[in-house]
């Protein structure tokens, strides 16, 4: 129990067990979990049902996408089955939430690629336990020209871009990463949609897509992206 040895006892055993299981969603502390836990006990009845309830169908309902792994309720996403979008084109992001943020910026037409994290060794969290291989069996069978790669621009972010970069450099596709404007150690989901929108505007020549090159070893990169990113960035 993380709501602290000096209450045991005075709070009933399905109270406690409520703060706890608040406590541990992310971004709330005890003294919020308390508050939501009291907060429900003075509502009504259907205020708690209808809590609960929309979180047991977020779970029985709610599946991955087939091609993207976007948060969906059916097969396939929204984005995917749209005969609007750009299909020469996917974003990859960390996060669902990340599809979000670039949606609501309007600037963006093309298909997503959720990969369902980052990089992070010291968390346990490693190349196969994101949806990378998905990624690259796409750019494969899919008529795909440009892979964006929009990671986080932080130290994790980097590196999954990183790893990214090495598995599709060689497949001959343009790669770029939406860098421009966006604060360098941030959250894409919390960036403003103007800024993450001017980084998502124009052609491919426009998002800065030499942005890879200090974070990574050009002789590793397979040389056709080399050139690729030069003709990017010089545009
Ligand atoms: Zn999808």
């Amino acid at each position: 129990m993380t709501h602290g040895n000096d209450t045991n006892g005075l709070i009933v055993e399905p109270v406690a067990r409520l703060i706890d299981a608040f406590s541990r969603l992310p971004g709330i502390g005890p003294k919020t979990a308390s508050r939501l836990t009291f907060f429900l006990l003075r509502s009504g009845d259907e205020q708690a049902r209808v809590l609960a309830e929309a979180i047991i169908q977020v779970k029985e309902q709610v599946t991955l996408c087939k091609r993207c792994f976007n948060i969906t309720t059916g097969d396939y996403c929204p984005i995917c089955v749209s005969e609007r979008r750009d299909r020469s084109k996917i974003c990859v992001v960390e996060e669902p939430l990340d599809v979000l943020a670039i949606e609501r910026t309007g600037s963006y037409r093309g298909l997503y690629h959720v990969l369902h994290g980052h990089i992070a060794p010291l968390e346990g969290v490693y190349r196969e336990d994101l949806k990378i291989d998905e990624l690259v069996a796409r750019v494969k069978s899919e008529p795909v020209d440009e892979v964006i790669l929009a990671t986080n621009p932080n130290t994790e972010g980097e590196a999954t871009a990183f790893l990214l970069l090495k598995d599709l450099a060689p497949l001959g596709l343009r790669i770029t990463r939406p860098a421009r404007g966006l604060p360098t150690g941030g959250d894409l989901e919390w960036a403003d949609p103007d800024t993450l929108g001017s980084a998502f505007e124009g052609d491919a020549s426009y998002r800065d897509a030499a942005y890879c090159v200090p974070s990574v070893r050009l002789r590793d990169i397979h040389f056709t992206f080399a050139v690729q990113l030069r003709t990017g960035a010089s545009q």
